[in-house]
């Protein structure tokens, strides 16, 4: 049996140790290690590396303190569209949804789009009828209210800007009740299979129905099993410019290099050219894994079966 493990993301940006309150942190490094958890608990039984993402996802989704499912983000008409993508890397199968409301779980729609639509990727209205066919979970708009983005939002709406959820001006105001991050996982399971997903409500007052990196399959999440499994978070434009997460896979396939080394050429070489801000989470079909940011911090965990276990926010 080989070396399995697994990443996960809450989100990245101007996350600094100096905003954060003992309790905050406290909360985010719980919702991680929860997240963690689940998604290793489904590798140490054997499972595979597509049902540990899924598994970690739904509890980040969950939970109100992470942009994605409940506590996702306000458009600019005040409400929350949200977008996730799946993608197995034995098969090279992908699901992908954007503009989605009122699916408890976007990452679920996203795996039911993989596993039982013909398509790929399905967005607005048609993605959420087909929610409502496939019998996925849903929720009332309440259910994905919260306070902290709501006021987000208002300090926004009546501008053209949008923002990632944890970069703004006015921070330390905000700041008071922080509640942010797009969420994502990568796994490698004891068969050498590798998968990755990604889960966001995207960048605060986004309009005319804006789609991020998250759900394009290359852009925000990537996996094939001959390379490497990636899911993204940052600023989507950027990162859909640089086809991030694919780019990662052709160094390593085309120059031969280790995860290690293509992550830190798209992250804080090509990135950074190009104004990108944020950062990947990325595994290998050996279990080696890799979390990158160019940004202040990223809400990141990770857990292999050789004994290793990591769960950071800031940059050390
Ligand atoms: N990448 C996401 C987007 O642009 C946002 C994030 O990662 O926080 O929609």
């Amino acid at each position: 049996m080989q070396n399995f493990a697994i990443a996960i993301h809450g989100g990245a940006g101007t996350i600094l140790k100096s905003d954060m309150t003992p309790e905050l942190e406290k909360a985010y490094i719980k919702g991680l290690e929860d997240a963690l958890q689940a998604g290793y608990a489904v590798l140490e039984q054997d499972g595979s590396a597509i049902n540990a993402v899924k598994a970690a996802i739904v509890v980040l989704e969950d939970n109100l303190l992470f942009n994605a499912g409940r506590g996702s983000v306000f458009t600019k008409k005040g409400v929350q569209e949200m977008d996730a993508a799946i993608m197995d890397g034995e098969n090279l199968e992908a699901g992908s949804v954007a503009g989605v409301r009122n699916s408890r779980n976007p990452r679920e729609l996203a795996m039911e789009v993989m596993q039982h639509s013909n398509h790929v990727f399905l967005s607005g209205k048609g993605a959420n009828d087909y929610a409502i066919k496939q019998g996925i979970k849903l929720e009332p708009d309440e259910y994905f209210f919260s306070q902290f983005r709501y006021d987000q939002w208002k300090e926004m709406r009546d501008s053209d800007n949008y923002s990632l959820d944890h970069t703004h001006q006015g921070l330390e105001e905000l700041m008071k009740d922080k509640k942010f991050g797009t969420v994502g996982a990568v796994a490698c399971d004891s068969k050498g299979n590798i998968a990755a997903a990604t889960s966001t409500g995207g960048m605060t007052n986004k309009k005319y129905g804006r789609i991020g990196d998250s759900p394009l399959i290359g852009a925000g999440t990537y996996a094939n099993n001959k390379t490497c499994a990636i899911s993204c978070t940052g600023h989507g434009e950027p990162f859909i410019r640089a086809v991030a997460a694919h780019d990662v896979s052709c160094l390593m396939e085309y120059k031969n290099i280790s995860l290690q080394e293509a992550m830190h050429e798209v992250v804080h070489v090509k990135l950074v050219e190009m104004q990108g801000e944020g950062g990947m989470i990325g595994v290998d079909a050996q279990g080696n894994i890799s979390m990158q940011f160019n940004s202040a911090g990223m809400y990141r965990a990770m857990q292999n079966s050789k004994g290793d276990r990591e769960v950071g926010i800031y940059k050390d």
